[in-house]
């Protein structure tokens, strides 16, 4: 897509919210095996609303993450599930619109503490990315998108494991991307207080492709983000940002975004003039917000 006779690419969105508005509870990983149809159908209705990278529901499906949730067991068949999904639907995109949309790898954290926070070793959560990423490839997915991590010692695992995978694919001839988005608070730096700067640091030194922020908090709040990544890492970078559609509402023990989609959009293009190429949402997010910040851009 164009903004402002800028190239940008339209993202999606998070699909747990979209499983437990079908009534699905826990962890969405498993219903890649067990709503096969459900999951494929969140993803379509993303892509229907014009996302031009689409993500495979795969956010839990490292062996640390799955192994805690009781799947550990099911790993190699939930990720290639999601994987032929998200390619059934890039599929039907080309025959309907004439364009695929790129079909991208996601993982979330090991819910662990890594060291020196906890007693997780480096060598365990490195291992435990490492296969992972290395199913998706053997599946056919020549990227992987690392998001919503709060510790940047573990996000730099996380890239060293995917930069083996890198290395061993590129003696094939085959390209792998890496793509890096950091989860900030209101204030503007993560959980365990790195910063934009620190985070480019890392992903310069690793060479990795796109990087950014999501989750965590509203465009607005992101907005500094976004402005310290721009300022460290040049015009030419290609930042990301999927903020949040709203602050979190908690009731009981559900919890709700208020965001409407037009005021999402309206907000995310505040992001996108302060430099970010990759636009997006996370949670409270819709396929109904990307579909408003589609037209947006497309009238603006
Ligand atoms: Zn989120």
């Amino acid at each position: 897509m164009k903004y402002a006779g800028k190239d940008i690419v339209l993202y999606d969105g998070p699909k747990g919210s979209m499983f437990f508005a079908k009534g699905y509870k826990g962890c969405a990983d498993i219903y890649n095996i067990e709503a096969y149809e459900d999951s494929k159908d969140i993803i379509r209705k993303y892509a229907n609303a014009g996302s031009e990278w689409i993500q495979t529901n795969t956010f839990n499906s490292n062996g640390f993450a799955l192994g805690s949730r009781g799947y550990g067991d099911r790993q190699r068949d939930i990720i290639s599930n999601s994987i032929r999904a998200t390619n059934e639907v890039a599929d039907e995109m080309l025959a309907k619109n004439g364009w695929r949309p790129e079909v991208i790898f996601i993982t979330g954290p090991t819910g662990r503490m890594v060291e020196p926070y906890g007693d997780t070793t480096e060598q365990e959560a490195y291992d435990s990315f490492y296969e992972e990423f290395k199913i998706a490839s053997e599946c056919g997915i020549y990227n992987a998108h690392i998001e919503t991590f709060m510790d940047l010692n573990e996000m730099t695992v996380a890239i060293r494991a995917a930069s083996a995978i890198r290395e061993e694919l590129a003696k094939k001839g085959i390209n792998y991307k890496i793509i890096c988005t950091m989860a900030f608070e209101s204030h503007g730096r993560t959980m365990f207080g790195n910063s934009p700067e620190d985070c480019y640091e890392v992903f310069k030194e690793y060479g990795v492709d796109a990087f950014g922020a999501n989750c965590g908090c509203t465009a607005k709040d992101m907005l500094k983000v976004i402005e310290g990544y721009s300022a460290a890492a040049g015009p030419d970078a290609m930042i990301i940002a999927k903020p949040n559609a709203g602050k979190p509402i908690t009731q009981g023990d559900k919890v709700t975004y208020a965001e409407t989609p037009e005021i999402f959009a309206h907000d995310c293009l505040a992001l996108l003039d302060a430099g970010a190429k990759i636009i997006g949402g996370c949670c409270g997010t819709s396929d109904l917000h990307i579909a408003a910040l589609k037209d947006l851009l497309e009238n603006s």
